[in-house]
């Protein structure tokens, strides 16, 4: 077994690395190497260390520190700024300060109960204060009397007197504070990146050009754990946080060079006629936004390398036609297309509707799901289907178009695996994935850069804006009255949307047994009404049978979770409920609200809430300003973070270590200089 000590000489000051082999015959024998040793570098293990042993090694791996290089990139979370001295005549209680002075006095204090305190008086030029420490009674041999010391800590009561308690002792200049774990302090991480950093500091070399205007990299490294001054350590984070996103954009850039490389499994010629027929025959005119897109794709169908573009829309914004569009261009080559959705009620509601604008055209659509095989199928032209359709063994031999819809609901190996399974080496189908939610453009940026994008920002005309109430608890008698007269009178219909417990993602028996609560009262309020309750736990059947009466107005009111947010339309449906409003990001309120306004009806969004908290009512109140999906995200991205935005984790964006999301010209910046870097 081999194993290393650390030891420094207390005269010389030298350090020494002994590395020592523990032999039967031999008890120890020592190897003496002088110091820096040099079998370090930043890929090695933190076990390597001095000092790090198995078990801090266990712990650091909570932290994802495994390698050298990873507790160098450890990065202090905030800092205390022990520089500034207070004057002890200006303490106030509840500050947390340092004050230097003189001890005038110092003692070990018992109480009735026993305990040892250590008390302290400290005197500068303005005043004195006592100051109180306890059960440490080693302070009274490490401490003298009229000796001058500095005291961090937070003032408080010690009696009936100003009294500082347990502050740090001459801890001086900026300290960091690191994200800490047990047994793992922010005391020991400096010591430990501060002796890594002596050790194997030289490997961080610096490889972007001066003219870029950052601080350089080992210098932001040194001062992000050492800060001299505040502003050294914020130039120190604005560099490495650059460094973060640069490095995304070049992994994205890299892919995105790999992709270019592939060739498409079949080319797709545009035949413009017969495109345009079936544009003549949509229900609607197309928007210019919709026109464009259809261009990007066509565009991209000619390149000789395969398409992979995302396709971000707003809710309601007409995606759905758009992939439609791409699937028919692909079925007048004679290949296959493939479009998966994340809900079964959703893949069976894009069946209907590819059925309903193809069926003239005779393509053939096949809905897939977890029950089907092979044999029950005739010849497809269009495979639509949840997750299922990866694994199914079908006859996919012509794929040429992959559309992912709502591609924020799957993981990425999802994706990458349907991808694959179509294509081979090096050669792959096109794939349009498509997403609702607004996911501000800096962010699809860096996160989909290796993706072309495109946007549908346009809603198409004739809608009307939802006018949305924020409904306070002693109205909400009143807006169920409002409801029951827009039944009774207008033949509305309304969905009630009822929150997810737990942020989990997935609905969990608490869940639906809240809403299935909820309907229970529900229904004693609306008596004469007809309501169906739909959750992700019902069968295929029930909920397609929920969904289809509500869809043929058999029901007035639908009571359900989130499940409703995906993609559902619903022209007539136009009185969206949301219960405990607050607990949802402004973005799924907006998909949630997008659910109504679907037709050129009128539409109402009511908002019911929770919190009381003014801030937490003025972000709802947004909801009211009529501001695009778009502006909600970037405006969520401000209050609440990006985890917030997209409800859950689901969306496969990772939380930056020192980067943020909003820092959008600093995004911006990485994404040019990454282009830079790769186009050499
Ligand atoms: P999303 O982008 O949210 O997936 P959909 O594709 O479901 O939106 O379309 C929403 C509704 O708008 C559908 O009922 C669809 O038929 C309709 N629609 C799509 N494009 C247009 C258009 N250009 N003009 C009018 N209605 C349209
Ligand atoms: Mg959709």
């Amino acid at each position: 077994m081999l194993n290393n000590i650390y030891a420094v000489n207390k005269e010389t000051k030298e350090n020494y690395y002994y590395n020592y082999r523990n032999c039967d015959t031999r008890p120890f024998t020592f190897v003496r190497f002088a110091f820096p040793v040099g079998i370090m570098n930043l890929d090695s293990p933190v076990g390597s260390l001095p000092m790090i042993g198995p078990v801090y090694q266990k712990r650091l791996e909570k932290l994802e520190i495994r390698s050298i290089k990873n507790l160098i990139y450890h990065i202090p979370a905030r800092y205390l700024d022990f520089r500034e001295k207070s004057l002890i005549s200006r303490l106030q209680i509840g500050d947390t300060v340092t004050i230097k002075g003189n001890i005038d006095s110092l003692k070990n204090l018992y109480t009735r109960s026993g305990k040892k305190l250590q008390l302290a008086q400290i005197s500068d030029t303005s005043g004195k204060i006592d100051v109180i420490w306890f059960n440490q009674p080693f302070l009274i041999k490490t401490l003298k009397e009229r000796e001058t010391h500095s005291f961090s800590g937070k003032v408080g009561w010690f009696g009936r007197k100003k009294a500082m308690i347990s502050p740090l002792i001459d801890t001086e200049g900026i300290v960091p504070i690191y994200p800490e774990t047990y047994g793992i302090s922010s005391k020991w991480l400096k010591s430990r990146i501060k002796t890594a950093y002596q050790l194997a500091g030289e490997g961080i070399k610096e490889y972007l050009p001066k003219t870029y205007g950052f601080m350089d990299l080992p210098t932001s490294i040194k001062e992000i754990h050492f800060p001299n001054e505040p502003e050294n350590a914020r130039k120190a984070r604005q560099r490495l946080a650059f460094d973060e996103l640069l490095s995304l954009q070049i992994t994205n850039l890299k892919r995105k060079l790999a992709w270019q490389k592939n060739h498409p499994v079949y080319k797709l010629e545009i035949k413009k006629e017969e495109i345009n027929k079936f544009i003549d025959r949509l229900p609607f005119k197309l928007t210019g936004s919709q026109e464009k897109v259809i261009d990007e794709i066509i565009t991209d169908f000619k390149k000789p390398y395969p398409m992979n573009r995302l396709l971000e829309g707003d809710v309601g914004s007409g995606k759905t036609v758009v992939a439609a569009t791409a699937a028919f261009i692909a079925f007048l080559n004679g290949c296959q297309s493939i479009i998966m959705a994340p809900t079964q009620i959703l893949a069976q509601q894009h069946f209907d509707t590819l059925n309903s604008l193809l069926q003239p055209f005779k393509v053939r659509i096949s809905l897939i799901t977890s029950s089907i095989s092979k044999s029950d199928l005739g010849r497809t032209d269009i495979f639509v289907g949840t997750h299922s359709l990866i694994h199914q063994k079908l006859n996919m031999d012509k794929v040429s178009l992959v559309v992912i819809d709502e591609q924020h609901k799957f993981g990425v190996e999802q994706r990458e695996h349907l991808v694959k399974r179509v294509g081979q080496k090096n050669i792959s189908p096109h794939v349009l994935t498509m997403t609702a939610t607004p996911i501000p453009r800096t962010v699809a940026l860096t996160f989909y850069g290796d993706l072309d994008l495109s946007t549908l920002n346009e809603i198409p005309k004739g809608r009307q804006k939802i006018t949305t109430w924020i409904v306070p608890k002693e109205k909400r008698e009143g807006a169920y009255a409002w409801i029951n007269s827009q039944i009774s009178n207008l033949n509305s219909q309304i969905f009630i949307v009822c929150p997810l417990i737990e942020e989990s993602g997935a609905e969990t028996l608490k869940d639906i047994k809240s809403v299935t609560n909820e309907f229970i009262n529900l229904k004693k309020i609306f008596k004469e009404k007809g309501l169906g309750l739909l959750h992700g736990k019902l069968k295929l059947e029930e909920k397609n049978k929920v969904i289809d009466d509500f869809r043929n107005k058999k029901l007035d009111i639908l009571v359900a979770t989130p499940v409703v947010e995906v993609g559902i339309d619903i022209p007539n449906a136009t009185i969206m409920v949301i219960e405990a409003s607050d607990r949802f990001g402004l973005a799924q309120l907006h998909q949630l609200r997008g659910r109504v306004g679907r037709s050129d009806k009128k539409s109402y969004c009511l908002l019911f809430y929770q919190n009381e908290s003014e801030k937490s009512k003025a972000r709802l109140s947004a909801m009211e300003e009529g501001i695009s999906g778009f502006e909600l995200a970037e405006l969520d991205l401000k209050l609440r973070g990006p985890g917030e935005i997209f409800g859950l984790k689901q969306s496969g964006i990772p939380e930056l270590k020192i980067a943020s999301w909003t820092d959008i010209i600093l995004i911006k910046k990485a994404k040019e200089v990454a282009e830079a870097l790769t186009s050499k």
